[in-house]
């Protein structure tokens, strides 16, 4: 649980245009251990999906490093808000579509995805098109279509956001279980302060931008057995909730001084 998986040390990143500089982050440093999950909670437009976008190496940090420990660029996983289904494909066929890419499609890979249908409850689904799911199946399927390439690392960018509320309660609720099942380090972004403490083991809270590390919260609830939806009745949850609100509400009022 110790061994490191991923550190930040002083990253810094600023996006240019024809309108000039916007800085987005400004020396992030933390660091995540191996079976972890993280919350990234912060201002609106504070850097956030940046900071993702550069731990999944798709942006290169202008100074400041992202070390990967044990583990490569290849096996990070990323979710999206969308779940960015291929309309055209099965379910199956879109759950296979990561090994299909990479040349990586055995028995076992088909083996791992027909176990993950029935762990996520699509079984029934998996002839079926994106199109005809609803809108928690299509999220689950693109969990389905993480996993099954196995990632050491998991990035999840507001992957329940486009649901509306009770869906999102349910199916945040179920991967959050299921995450946790596998073992899997993970790092979720997130506005909603109730998912974080929830979902989360640590909480990470951004400054407004350019965004640096605020805080860095634990999350220690009492419940001894919990799920991410009982999570929400443990003693502590009001006074973390109250907290992060603190946290991040401060920042919009120094935005606005
Ligand atoms: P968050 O995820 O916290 O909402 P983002 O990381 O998406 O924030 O964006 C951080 C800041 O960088 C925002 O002010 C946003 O407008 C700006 N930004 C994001 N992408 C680009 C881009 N491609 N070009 C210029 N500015 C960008």
């Amino acid at each position: 649980m110790n061994q490191p998986v991923l550190e930040c040390r002083d990253v810094c990143f600023s996006y240019h245009s024809t309108n000039g500089e916007t800085k987005a982050l400004s020396n992030i440093s933390f660091q995540i251990n191996s079976g972890e999950f993280v919350a990234i909670v912060g201002p609106s437009g504070c850097g956030k999906s940046t900071l993702l976008s550069i731990i999944a190496g798709l942006i290169k940090p202008e100074s400041g490093e992202v070390i990967l420990h044990h583990t490569q660029q290849q096996k990070i996983g990323y979710m999206l808000q969308q779940d960015h289904l291929l309309e055209w494909r099965t379910i199956w066929k879109n759950i296979l579509l990561g090994p299909e890419i990479t040349g990586t499609l055995t028995k076992e890979k088909e083996a791992l995805a027909k176990r993950l249908l029935t762990e996520y409850g699509l079984t029934k689904f998996k002839d079926k098109k994106p199109g005809e799911l609803s809108g928690g199946m299509k999220q689950r399927a693109a969990l389905i279509r993480t996993m099954v390439m196995e990632p050491a690392l998991l990035l999840l960018d507001e992957p329940f956001s486009a649901l509306d509320y009770q869906t999102r309660l349910m199916v945040s609720g179920d991967i959050g279980s299921i995450i946790r099942k596998t073992g899997v380090t993970a790092i979720l972004i997130t506005h909603d302060l109730s998912e974080a403490i929830s979902l989360a083991d640590r909480v990470l809270v951004l400054t407004k931008r350019p965004a640096s590390v605020k805080n860095d919260i634990p999350i220690d609830l009492t419940l001894s057995e919990h799920t991410p939806l009982s999570a929400r009745n443990a003693p502590e949850f009001k006074e973390l909730f109250t907290l992060l609100w603190k946290e991040i509400s401060d920042e919009y009022s120094e935005k606005s001084s």
